[in-house]
């Protein structure tokens, strides 16, 4: 019996499926389950006869047009861009930030400085690796806290007339920590920095206004916020924007081509090359939409509810230990057990049907800096209940 209804629930096919086993799931940081109204979305733009985008002059090319025109609007104001223009779809929080990588990346030169923090997921460590060792510049990990907090005094110590960019996440998927990303942008931008904010935990945790944070670049994955997998963004600054160069080339992307040369079509489409993921961009619309339909404030505050009570119960488990204790934070809990291996936890676990996932959370570094070989981490949607909670806890309590 669920001591306390969801009202969400009933939008999640996930929990009413005849077949499943009922699952505890809260893994959510790695992704998010599927509400009906994007599996509709997605199910219609198949069903129906469909078309592409730039290419065709006929109805259900029409049709689609419009549907993607209306998502990159959705999307334009769910960030508070200036305009849909701004908007580039990628496959993911990873392409995003490896097309910034690529595209922005050319301007970087020997000696430049790219600074990241020690909480990075590796989406967001692994392409300035990469840069910085092609063009000889710097990548500087600016380290944390034994709270799992930026060390925002390093990180003052580190911004120097050389640094370039600045890629950070939101919000760590391992700590939960909430970055002070304002203060992050404001100091890298006092030193000509720009910055990239890694938004991937952050979508469906919190606001993201780019205008009022002056961000550069925001890059984000669908099915981390009940989006389908395979679609994704970038936004970026007007400024940004005019500097960035394709990283590929092909159909879509041209107003004119011939033998030997081309013109580029203007932002983002130039950054747009090929088919893109249609049904994945019709599927994201409808996830944003569900979301504003719900009110971020209401998932947040149902979220906020639901980590203050997470963290009273785990905390009251002699054998439990919270890695971290950041200022500000959300539902995405790492903790070890005194006698379980985090992965024989996950397995012991998973045959009681629970799902949380333990590892090293595509953050290696940073559990190397917290001087643990792996965790377990609980991650928290708007599905989830106290009753999900409090059926996790029994089972801790014997491992
Ligand atoms: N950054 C962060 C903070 C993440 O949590 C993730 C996904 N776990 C990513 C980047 C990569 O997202 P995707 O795999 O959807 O590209």
């Amino acid at each position: 019996m669920e001591k306390e209804p969801n009202p969400y629930r009933k939008y999640f096919p996930a929990y009413n499926h005849p077949t499943a086993p009922p699952i505890v799931y809260l893994d959510n940081a790695a992704t998010t389950q599927t509400p009906t109204p994007v599996i509709q979305a997605i199910n219609s733009y198949y069903t129906a006869m469909h078309g592409n985008v730039q290419r065709s002059h006929h109805r259900p090319a029409a049709k689609v047009e419009r549907q993607v025109a209306q998502a990159r609007q959705r999307v334009a104001d769910h960030l508070n861009a200036p305009s849909a223009d701004h908007i580039i779809f990628t496959a993911g929080t990873t392409s995003a930030i490896n097309l910034v990588a690529h595209s922005y990346g050319s301007t970087i030169e020997e000696g430049d400085h790219i600074l990241v923090t020690a909480m990075e997921h590796h989406s967001n460590l692994l392409p300035w690796q990469v840069l910085t060792k092609q063009t000889k510049a710097k990548l500087i990990i600016i380290p944390i806290t034994p709270t799992g907090d930026i060390d925002l005094e390093a990180y003052e110590k580190a911004l120097t007339s050389k640094a370039k960019l600045v890629a950070c996440t939101h919000i760590s998927n391992l700590l939960g920590t909430v970055n002070p990303i304002a203060t992050i942008i404001d100091k890298a931008h006092a030193h000509g920095a720009a910055v990239l904010i890694d938004a991937a935990q952050s979508i469906t945790h919190t606001t993201i206004d780019v205008l009022k944070l002056k961000a550069d670049f925001v890059a984000f994955s669908g099915h981390k916020a009940y989006g389908p997998t395979g679609i994704g963004v970038l936004y970026a600054s007007k400024e940004q924007l005019a500097a960035m160069r394709p990283t590929h080339y092909g159909g879509g992307m041209v107003t004119d081509v011939e033998g030997h040369s081309h013109t580029l079509a203007p932002p983002p489409y130039l950054l747009e090359a090929g088919t893109p993921h249609l049904a994945g961009i019709i599927g994201l619309d409808a996830a944003l939409s569900f979301i504003n339909n719900i009110g971020q404030e209401a998932i947040a505050r149902h979220l906020h509810a639901l980590t203050t009570y997470t963290l009273q119960r785990l905390a009251a488990l002699p054998a439990v230990t919270i890695i971290g204790n950041p200022r500000e934070r959300v539902g995405i809990i790492p903790f070890t057990l005194k006698k379980t291996h985090p992965l024989d936890a996950a397995i012991l676990l998973n045959n009681a049907n629970i799902a949380v996932r333990s590892g090293t959370h595509c953050a290696a570094p940073l559990l190397e800096a917290l001087n643990h070989p792996a965790v377990i981490r609980l991650s928290l949607a708007i599905y989830n209940t106290r009753s999900d909670i409090d059926c996790l806890i029994e089972r801790l309590k014997v491992l």
